[in-house]
């Protein structure tokens, strides 16, 4: 079989590897869609202190399960299936107190073992979530980063009142977007500095004139001028960039919170001041925990729609190209999937 494969930092090729045989507990998945996420692209330069090379990266994907390890019921071969790419231990800290998605021992599939940019792969059963048999396979293939915006909107919570400013119209930033309008019904303001990623955000569900285009307005200006008075009450920064929490806890209303996805190592100067004076929150959010049942339904429902967000689908074989369109036409490109030929 066929997998991607990162062998360092900067060097990325399709490789003939031997095909993977479930272990017990575990499902082996026919992969037809995966995929590219901002992540992998960190992986592919050397940015991702957590990756060990070589590895098959991929950690958005859809698959038919075409076998099962000891202790799996056979009757889930042929399922298609979106994997979850989180594996706990079950028995740590966080993993009891629920919070399986910052386990001591996380094990995240594409980043610390193989995955979902290959012909097959293996994962845990459990991780498997059957996908109803109307959702489009391409649909199904982007789950993950769904539930992404599911987990950050779960921590900081939505009320009917609040108004949200999502700084960001990338797929996480678009994807809460969907969540916050489609799920929530909430007046949802959002930022970016390419138009075309905008009207996008339109598509996702921002009203006509509450997506700011942060190259020609200031902030505060613009979020005045649109009658958000007082600031919004619900921030979400998809972008990940320290000047931007500096920001979001001078905007913020008071009893605000800030849902916080990025992963700088550079510090953000926030003054004690903002926070207490305000009472704000801030959320961390890392991956998801366990919300792909909730995701699956949301898109079996149609309340929210990851075919808006798809631009590209490019053969698995092609990868460095779908590297290049990810990376290079931010204005033609949102979400990128490789197409596999497993669907037979
Ligand atoms: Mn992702």
């Amino acid at each position: 079989m066929l997998s991607v494969v990162v062998e360092q930092p900067n060097q990325m090729a399709v490789r003939e590897r031997p095909q993977p045989q479930p272990s017990a507990a575990e499902v082996r998945v026919r992969v037809r869609y995966a995929g590219i996420c901002g992540s992998d692209v960190h992986i592919l330069h050397g940015k991702n202190p957590f990756v060990v090379y070589p590895r098959v990266i991929g950690h958005e994907f859809v698959g038919r399960i075409d076998a099962v390890g000891e202790g799996v019921d056979r009757a889930r071969i042929g399922e298609l299936v979106a994997v979850d790419p989180v594996i706990s231990c079950g028995q740590c800290h966080a993993c009891l107190a629920g919070r399986r998605n910052v386990c001591r021992n996380l094990q995240v599939i594409g980043v610390h073992r193989d995955g979902g940019f290959s012909e097959y792969m293996t994962a845990p059963a459990s991780n498997a979530y059957t996908i109803p048999a109307d959702v489009p396979e391409t649909s199904s293939a982007i789950i993950e980063p769904f539930a992404v915006a599911a987990q950050v909107t779960t921590r900081t919570g939505v009320f009917d009142s609040d108004i949200a400013l999502i700084y960001g119209a990338g797929p996480v930033g678009l994807n809460i977007l969907q969540v916050l309008t489609g799920v929530h019904g909430i007046r949802a303001l959002i930022t970016d500095q390419i138009d075309e990623r905008l009207d996008l955000a339109r598509m996702c569900g921002a009203g006509a004139d509450d997506v700011i285009n942060t190259k020609r307005e200031a902030l505060p200006e613009a979020l005045a001028k649109r009658g958000v008075d007082g600031g919004p009450t619900l921030i979400y920064d998809a972008v990940g960039h320290p000047s931007i929490l500096e920001e979001a806890v001078r905007i913020a209303a008071p009893a605000g919170r800030i849902g916080v996805l990025g992963f700088s190592t550079h510090p953000s100067a926030i003054p004690q001041q903002e926070l207490t004076k305000k009472e704000l929150t801030l959320y961390a959010s890392r991956l998801n925990c366990s919300m792909f049942p909730r995701v699956i339904e949301w898109v079996a429902k149609g309340l929210v729609h990851p075919e808006r967000i798809i631009t590209h689908r490019i053969d698995f074989r092609d990868v460095s190209d779908a590297f290049a369109v990810v990376e290079g036409s931010p204005k033609d490109a949102c979400k990128v999937l490789l197409e596999f030929t497993g669907s037979a």
